[in-house]
């Protein structure tokens, strides 16, 4: 079966307060895959993933991103997020006033989905309990309260109730302890066991969550630019030689760049 192209992002280039910080990135991510963007930290992940779901903050000065063969370039984020678009935040934020029950709730219904709220609550409980998560945090304000893991757990949590289409991960696994990483992977392996066709991009500094959920392609960020792409092997070079090979190669191109231009 020939697979789908779900994300097409063409050589985009985005700037926030004028300093520009992605440099032509070009990705293609089909359906169903799951892949791994990993970079140095300030290489710029972070921003791609508030790109890619509309964050209006930044600004794209060059390039495209499609969505299901859509230009979603100039469309806002609530209309991403209808469309299938999620995004779990590398530092979540609390929302005093609104409980996780009631914010999903809405968030279903903002689909057009009709949900009875017998099998909303069946799937609330099912969710927390497959992320091992106290049910009492249901009708606690969002993110109020919760501990680092706590938090991660919950942007999960989020995200298997929505099933969206494409979910980014935005360093879920920081901050995770050993059995916290377990717990959340075990979740994202569920979930898309049960639903084949979800994709998944997991952003991460480091290999480990990489060891259980194991990605297609693994991309590397570097300086605003997709430096390296390749296997999961990829992900292993990193943990065996850090970033500084990559730094390295950028430098001897730069150095390259400066002997052919004497
Ligand atoms: P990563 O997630 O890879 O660590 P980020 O995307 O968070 O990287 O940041 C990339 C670069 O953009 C960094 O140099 C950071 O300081 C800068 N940056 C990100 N957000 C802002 C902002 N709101 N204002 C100014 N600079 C920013
Ligand atoms: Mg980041």
């Amino acid at each position: 079966m020939k697979s789908e192209v779900i994300l097409e992002i063409k050589d985009l280039h985005a700037s926030i307060e004028g300093k520009e910080i992605l440099k032509g990135v070009s990705i293609n991510i089909n359906e169903g895959e799951k892949i791994a963007i990993m970079g140095p930290n300030g290489s710029g992940k972070s921003t791609l993933a508030s790109i890619i779901m509309g964050h209006p903050a930044y600004k794209i000065t060059k390039g495209s991103i499609h969505y299901k063969g859509e230009n979603i370039t100039e469309i806002p984020p609530e209309e991403r997020a209808r469309k299938g678009i999620f995004l779990s935040f590398q530092y979540p934020q609390e929302i005093p006033g609104v409980t996780t029950t009631n914010l999903l709730r809405q968030a279903i219904k903002s689909k057009g989905a009709e949900i009875k709220i017998t099998d909303y609550k069946k799937i609330l409980k099912e969710c927390a309990k497959m992320l091992k998560l106290d049910e009492s945090f249901l009708s606690r304000n969002i993110n109020e309260g919760f501990s680092g893991g706590e938090k991660k757990r919950s942007e999960i949590f989020q995200m298997a109730v929505l099933k969206p289409s494409m979910a980014i991960l935005d360093e879920t696994d920081s901050g995770l302890d050993i059995d916290a990483l377990k717990i959340v992977a075990d979740g994202v392996n569920t979930l898309k066991k049960s639903m084949p066709s979800m994709t998944f991009i997991i952003i991460t500094h480091y290999q480990r969550l990489l060891n259980y959920v194991v990605p297609d392609k693994v991309f590397i960020l570097e300086n605003g630019k997709i430096k390296h792409s390749g296997g999961p092997e990829l992900a292993q070079k990193l943990e065996e030689k850090g970033y500084s090979w990559i730094q390295e190669e950028f430098y001897d191109e730069k150095n390259e760049e400066i002997i052919e231009g004497c």
